[in-house]
């Protein structure tokens, strides 16, 4: 009995180590290339599944169970069918290749496939996780102890284990449910304090903080392949006197509306940012400064002719000042490109606003000089 315990417990370390590692995987990506990601979870839950075959749990002379089907069962609910299926098909060749090739490993290996099959379809229904755990644990319960009365003859002997590997699976099944019920309500807190931290609460843009670490990095990324980065950095003009004339509620309007058509102007892959009161950024990978300075001045054109509206809907006239910096070209570092492109925004200021200016080649002076937009 304490022997069966012990066996039982390994299995739920090994089974405990399968969702941590899954969700170590899965949790910070964006996984965009998703076929790949089912992929990857289905072989490491079949080599989790294989190593429960070699734990498995001796509950009668000469009879050994072990819970497989877990992992299947957390391939087809939380993922995929088709990892389910790469699961189970590693799962059941493990158990030919461990055990060789006779009756009983080709009736276990058509059990694990069925159960492959049957909780890939239970994944796909549209009903509540819990109701998918329920029907994939009975469904697995039913196969496996089919096999359990296909294969033991001796009634005294199909008792014992089916009893023993009934107990086994709804413990196993529920200490897992509760594991993975966990994980997820944990993984939503994270992600809400991840888009906290990053996401600036009024627009939805990036804030200061996000702005900072994916500016670095596209710097970082250009040093590397010796491409090149932009930074429109911009600051709507005179924004103090909407403020006094409609309200500072009518101001959060309008900075929210601007933000929306900073986001819809750009790329995918610009790095739209609020960097704070009405400064706003827009980080272009791979872009040259003559491109770049293309693109603000179409921003600041769009800015000019948009309306926006107060909060008692009275139209909103405003425009935006851009100063336009490049690295290699003006600066050497994420800090100098900001201060090079701010510099550039003052002088776009001082020149009489709603304008573009780019800031000069680092190399042609000491300080930085300014110049009209090409276009
Ligand atoms: P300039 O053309 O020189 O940029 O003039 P400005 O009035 O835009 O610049 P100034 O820095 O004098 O004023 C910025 C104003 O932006 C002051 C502040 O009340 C307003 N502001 C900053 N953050 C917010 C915000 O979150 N909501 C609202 N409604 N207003 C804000
Ligand atoms: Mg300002
Ligand atoms: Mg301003």
């Amino acid at each position: 009995m304490l022997n069966m315990l012990r066996e039982l417990f390994v299995n739920v370390l090994i089974i405990i180590a399968s969702i941590s590692l899954g969700n170590m995987i899965t949790r910070d990506r964006d996984i965009v290339v998703k076929k790949s990601a089912d992929l990857m979870l289905g072989i490491l839950c079949g080599i989790f599944g294989s190593l429960l075959i070699i734990y498995g749990v001796k509950v009668s002379d000469g009879v050994v169970v072990d819970f497989r089907c877990i992992p299947i069962l957390l391939m087809g609910i939380y993922i995929s069918f088709s990892s389910s299926m790469i699961t189970s098909v590693m799962i059941g060749l493990f158990r030919i290749t461990y055990y060789g090739v006779n009756s009983v490993t080709l009736a276990a290996f058509g059990i694990v496939i069925a159960c492959g099959i049957c909780c890939g379809l239970i994944g796909k229904l549209k009903v509540s996780v819990v109701k998918k755990w329920i029907f994939a644990f009975l469904c697995v319960a039913v196969i496996t102890s089919s096999g359990f009365v296909f294969l033991l003859h001796e009634p005294e002997v199909r008792k014992t284990v089916l009893l023993s590997y009934m107990i086994g699976l709804t413990v196993i099944t529920a200490i897992s449910y509760l594991l993975m019920h966990y994980i997820m309500k944990s993984n939503v807190t994270y992600y809400h304090m991840e888009s906290a931290v990053s996401m600036d609460f009024l627009t939805g843009l990036h804030n200061l903080r996000s702005f900072d670490y994916g500016l670095n990095s596209a710097i970082r990324y250009a040093k590397n392949t010796g491409g090149s980065v932009s930074l429109l950095y911009m600051d709507i003009d005179r924004f103090k006197m909407v403020n006094d004339v409609y309200g500072h509620v009518s101001g959060d309007y309008v900075l929210r509306d601007f933000g929306r058509l900073l986001a819809q102007e750009s790329r995918e892959t610009d790095l739209v940012s609020r960097n704070g009161g009405e400064e706003f950024s827009v980080v272009l990978a791979k872009c040259d400064i003559d491109t770049a300075m293309r693109i603000a001045e179409r921003l600041r054109e769009k800015v000019e002719q948009t309306v926006f509206f107060s909060e008692d809907h009275q139209s909103i006239r405003i425009t935006v000042s851009i100063g336009v910096a490049n690295y290699p070209l003006n600066a050497d570092n994420a800090e100098e490109l900001v201060l090079v492109a701010d510099k550039a925004l003052y002088a776009a200021k001082q020149g009489g606003r709603n304008r573009v200016l780019a800031a000069e080649p680092l190399r042609a002076g000491t300080d930085c000089v300014t110049r009209e937009p090409m276009i």
